[in-house]
Formats: C-alpha cells, structure tokens, sequence
C-alpha cells in the first residue's frame, strides 16, 4: 500500500490512474478503523480495480473541541488493517494540508443540516461538505463509499454531488453490527467496561420500536416507549429518536403513509455520544 501525506504527490500518482481512465473507489474515515470500515474497503475492492482510503479526523466538523481531542485515533494499526485489506492507497494527511486557517467557505444545507444530527452538533454538516468536497477534488474517484450508519451523512453528501456537479458515484454500505446488535464505531473504543452491555439500548430501542410501528403503533406512542427504555439505566441518555423520510429527513407521522421511513438515533453511554439507525 502506497502512503501519502500530502496533496501534490498524491495527485501526481493518482493522474497515472486518471490518464489510463482506471477505475477508482474511494472510502473516505476519521481511522481508528474497525470492521465496519473494512466492510466499505470491500466493497470498493469489489467494484474498482484501485481503491484510496483517507483517514483524517476533520477538525471542522467537530463541534466540541474535547470530542475532538478525544477522539480515537491509532494510524499504526490503520495502516495494518488496510494493508491486510488490499487497499492500495492511504491518504493521512495533517490539518494544515487540508485546511487554512480561515474557515470562509460554509455550507447550509436548508432543512437537511437542520434537524438531527445537525441540531445538536451545530456546523457539523459543513464540516462534512468542506472535508468531503477537498477530498474528491483531491482523489476524483469514480465511487465513494459511506456507512448507512451515519445516513443524514449520506443524504448531504448525496445533495453536495448533485448540487456541485460532483462526478461521483455514491453507494452506501449496511451498518456492521457486534453480535450483541451494537452499531460498530471508533467511539466504541471509549466506552467503559461497565457501560459496554448498557451499549445495545440503542440498537434494541430501534428494532422494538420498528417492530412496534409495522404493528400499528403511533410514532407518538413509539417515541414513549423509547424513552421509557433509556429511563431505566442512570448510564445512558436519550438525546433524540427520529421517525424520518429516508429521502429528506422530514417527520413522518405514520409508517403507514406512502414514504420510506428511517429511525434515526442518538445517545450518550457513560458520556459517549453513540448514533445508530434503522430503516422500518
Ligand atoms: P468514520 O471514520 O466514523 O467517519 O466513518 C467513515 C465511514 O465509515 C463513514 O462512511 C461511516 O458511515 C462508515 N461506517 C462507520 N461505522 C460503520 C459501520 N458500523 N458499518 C458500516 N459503515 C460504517
């Protein structure tokens, strides 16, 4: 696996790979990789002949500069587990390659930024937008592979393609589960012992309350349930649950109504703020 660090070779290697018109997949990470991870690598292998991962924990779309601070990071074994993968190309570049120190250009995104993950992390979405739209300038891959973990995620990305004339190809990836249900994440890895069973609130929430709505359950009534769960344990905190469109993010009141609808999740678990989804 070939590593850089920089931009410009980078680019100078990747133009081979333009010129030639090979074909390249793309897995844009914050690293501390884990399964969930190699799953989009595969994926990419699976279509491309050629795939690039970056790993860059993107200071801009932190809201909270102790998150950020302490966030996982571990490129060492990155760099193991992707080379065990196949991948062909790591970009880690530092902050000042990526960013200057004025942060001008900002991103809205109307209703989609809005609500959700967006309510509560403020900015995080053009944080995304700017980090995401570098790094294709940057690779041009043919596909880009994201998570259906982080969907609000997807649907931005999906909306900055369309709207910047991006000529990406996106696919998203079905969330990897630990057998006990809990979404992986790098976040995980903070988790306390004592709070890593508590963990699986989360992913059991979403099944019960799409099992509850495909039986005729008002989303009202969904909603109470949920939260009654999360009331039953001092070390986990609701801090929303969300029946969605899956297309534009809006409140759906009835699963019975013609949309696709997504649950969508965020919590704390001894202070570590885990999200998680469903489709229904
Ligand atoms: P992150 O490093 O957390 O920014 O994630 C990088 C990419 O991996 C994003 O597209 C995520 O949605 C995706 N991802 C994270 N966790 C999982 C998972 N458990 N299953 C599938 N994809 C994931």
């Amino acid at each position: 696996m070939q590593i850089f660090r920089e931009i410009k070779p980078l680019r100078a290697f990747l133009v081979e790979k333009w010129r030639a018109g090979q074909k390249l997949g793309f897995v844009p990470t914050m690293g501390a990789l884990h399964q969930g991870h190699l799953t989009l690598i595969a994926a990419s292998r699976a279509g491309h002949p050629f795939t690039v991962c970056s790993v860059f924990v993107n200071p801009t779309q932190f809201n909270n500069a102790e998150d950020f601070a302490r966030y996982p990071r571990n490129l060492e074994r990155d760099v193991e587990m992707l080379e065990r993968a196949g991948c062909d190309v790591l970009f880690c570049p530092e902050e000042a390659e990526m960013h200057s120190d004025s942060q001008y250009l900002k991103f809205d995104f109307g209703h989609l930024d809005k609500v959700m993950e967006g309510k509560f992390r403020p900015g995080h979405f053009s944080g995304v937008a700017q980090v995401v739209s570098k790094l294709f300038h940057i690779v041009q891959p043919d596909t880009a592979y994201f998570g259906q973990k982080d969907w609000q995620q997807f649907v931005i990305i999906r909306t900055l393609v369309n709207e910047l004339k991006f000529n990406v190809k996106l696919q998203a990836v079905e969330t990897v589960r630990e057998p006990d249900g809990l979404a992986m994440s790098s976040r995980n890895e903070r988790l306390l012992e004592a709070h890593r069973k508590e963990a699986t609130v989360l992913s059991r929430c979403l099944k019960d309350a799409r099992e509850q709505l495909l039986h005729g359950k008002s989303v009202e009534d969904v909603k109470k349930n949920v939260l009654d769960s999360f009331n039953q344990s001092e070390a986990v905190k609701l801090e929303y649950f969300e029946v969605v469109n899956t297309e534009n993010l809006t409140p759906i009141k009835s699963v019975g109504d013609a949309d696709r609808a997504i649950l969508c999740m965020a919590a704390y678990v001894g202070g570590v703020r885990l999200i998680d989804n469903m489709f229904v």
